[in-house]
């Protein structure tokens, strides 16, 4: 990526009153963005974040969005200018969206926070302060920060995104969200988004080495991920089991750990079974799935390493699967590797027409396949 020169500005060439003030930590600004000239940085270096991190994608929505507005003369020149400005918003913020996403699900803290918090500001002035469609740009902004090391950034994130929850809690029947609540997709989608949100609270309480709430929170994520994507066994769920087995191997319940991660490896793998083989689309997006990749390969590694074969190879042939399906295209690249290396672990001690053996071939022959591996 060609990244530009920033134009340096005289802050006192301004009119008096505007103030111009860096985008990312509104410091005084020195710098503005030579093509849009409507956004202006402390330093070339937070120039040069925001660049990579979504202004390269969506300078010109932003030039047309801050420029200044032409000469309105009347009410239906008004309205179209209206309506022109709402639909350039609404692309502006689908872009800042999948920019942040796409950071997220790699773990790019640092890039990953300009776009969530461009999507958030530009929610703002879509939506209704409490309209449930700001709580995932608040969920993106409290996860970026808290990869920054923002936590407090974090935590006012997630509280607004709880305030919002908590004032459409009323479409439920009871208290807590019961199974037949879910018969509403809008009562269901209100349910996973309150499921992240304990998400993210509960790695905020990590964070904070609160390992007591982080669990409770978490807990509460994997009742309300099982409720919406209909039953326990999900791939939703097996997210959730990741985080909570994740927490218990920080507090030294290892056994505990081992359950929940095993719980996981095997309701992903169920998920797995049905893309690879019934040809079912694959319930998790690439970023929901990209953290629990992470904590699986980590243990998968150390199965290996203290002779747990089984769990082990087993493991690797879903961490391949999981690779192809959700990964970034380098990720997909690796996934037949780690299918093979599933596979060899296994042959070790598993006869070879046994049903688990037989399972793994399958999944390797597969991800070859796709992966136009040799
Ligand atoms: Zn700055
Ligand atoms: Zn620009």
């Amino acid at each position: 990526m060609v990244i530009p020169e920033p134009i340096q500005i005289n802050p006192l060439s301004f009119s008096k009153g505007t103030k111009r003030v860096c985008k990312l930590c509104g410091k005084g600004a020195k710098y503005m963005c030579p093509s849009c000239r409507v956004v202006f940085y402390c330093s070339k270096e937070h120039h040069k974040t925001d660049y990579i991190g979504v202004h390269s994608i969506v300078c010109s929505y932003l030039a047309q969005l801050r420029g200044e507005p032409p000469e309105i003369t009347s009410e239906a020149q008004r309205k179209d200018y209206e309506e022109k400005m709402r639909k350039i918003k609404e692309k502006c913020r689908a872009e800042a969206v999948n920019q942040a996403s796409a950071f997220l699900s790699r773990q790019e803290y640092v890039q990953a926070l300009p776009g969530a918090r461009l999507s958030l500001s530009l929610a703002r002035e879509l939506f209704d302060p409490s309209s449930p469609q700001l709580v995932p740009a608040y969920l993106q902004v409290g996860e970026a920060a808290m990869g920054r090391g923002y936590l407090e950034l974090a935590e006012t994130a997630l509280a607004s995104a709880r305030w919002i929850i908590l004032q459409h809690s009323s479409v439920l029947h009871t208290s807590e969200p019961v199974f037949s609540d879910m018969d509403d997709p809008k009562v269901q989608a209100l349910v996973r988004l309150r499921g992240k949100l304990h998400r993210q609270t509960g790695k905020l309480h990590a964070f904070q080495k609160d390992f007591k709430s982080a669990i409770i929170e978490t807990a509460h994520d994997t009742y309300l991920s099982a409720l919406s994507s209909g039953g326990p066994d999900s791939a939703h769920t097996a997210v959730a089991f990741c985080h909570l087995g994740n927490l218990f191997l920080k507090t030294g319940e290892n056994k505990k750990s081992v359950k929940f991660f095993d719980k996981a490896a095997m309701f992903l793998r169920k998920a797995l079974d049905k893309t690879i083989f019934d040809e079912e689309e694959f319930p998790l997006e690439g970023g929901e799935a990209a953290e629990p990749r992470v904590m699986l390969e980590r243990l998968a590694q150390l199965q290996k390493k203290n002779g747990d074969k089984e769990r082990a190879g087993k493991m690797f042939v879903v961490l391949g699967c999981l690779a192809l399906v959700t990964g970034t295209p380098e990720e997909r690249g690796d996934a037949y590797s780690k299918t093979v290396t599933g596979v060899d672990i296994l042959r070790e001690v598993l006869d070879e027409d046994s049903d688990d053996m037989k399972w793994a071939i399958r999944c390797c022959e597969y991800v070859k396949k796709r992966c136009g591996a040799r």
